[in-house]
């Protein structure tokens, strides 16, 4: 599953429709402190099924739409739009909407879907809102301070291996 595109208006910082096309390989964030780099990756996060307010550093869910600024208005929605290649090779757009008083919603490819929907698109277990692959900030601290044997543990989660020493532990017990 590939990454194409991701749309971002009104959500946290991103006040203004912000359009980025995501290459192949890896990408790198950069700017000054505050400047909206955390909030790109929870705009990710949020699109693919994250519903824990508090891991997106807010009180509750609506704290996602842009709140205002000294000079600019605070937004009644926030909109992010996620291109992607799916695991069958189709191209697949899904959007998560929420406006304030109504709640969010889901759309794959322009239709209505439920939560659940989107958490199947996404239900391999290298991607998604829970997905290892994703560490935020207040996390790498944990990454670091890990003993050793906990600190594989981690990494061979997010590489995706770690259902193999399962596999081989229920193997080698019978
Ligand atoms: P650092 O380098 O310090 O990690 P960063 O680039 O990751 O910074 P973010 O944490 O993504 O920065 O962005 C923080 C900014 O987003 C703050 O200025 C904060 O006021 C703003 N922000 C967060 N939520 C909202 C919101 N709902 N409405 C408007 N601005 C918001
Ligand atoms: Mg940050």
């Amino acid at each position: 599953m590939q990454i194409k595109r991701l749309r971002i208006a009104g959500f946290k910082s991103f006040v203004d429709p912000a359009d980025l096309a995501i290459e192949r390989g890896l990408t790198g964030v950069v700017g000054p402190n505050g400047c909206g780099k955390s909030n790109l990756l929870e705009a990710l996060r949020w699109t693919m099924g994250e519903n824990s307010a508090k891991s997106l550093r807010g009180a509750g869910m609506e704290d996602v739409i842009f709140a205002g600024t000294a000079t600019r208005p605070p937004r009644d929605f926030a909109e992010v739009s996620i291109l992607l290649d799916g695991a069958d090779g189709e191209e697949r757009e899904v959007v998560r909407r929420i406006e304030r008083g109504a709640g969010s919603a889901y759309r794959i490819d322009g239709r209505d879907v439920r939560a659940k929907d989107v958490g199947l698109l996404f239900a391999d277990a290298a991607t998604g809102a829970h997905s290892p692959a994703l560490v935020s900030q207040n996390r790498i601290g944990a990454v670091i301070a890990a003993k050793p044997a906990e600190r594989r543990a981690m990494l061979e989660e997010a590489a995706g291996i770690a259902g193999l020493h399962v596999r081989r532990r229920d193997a080698e017990q019978k």
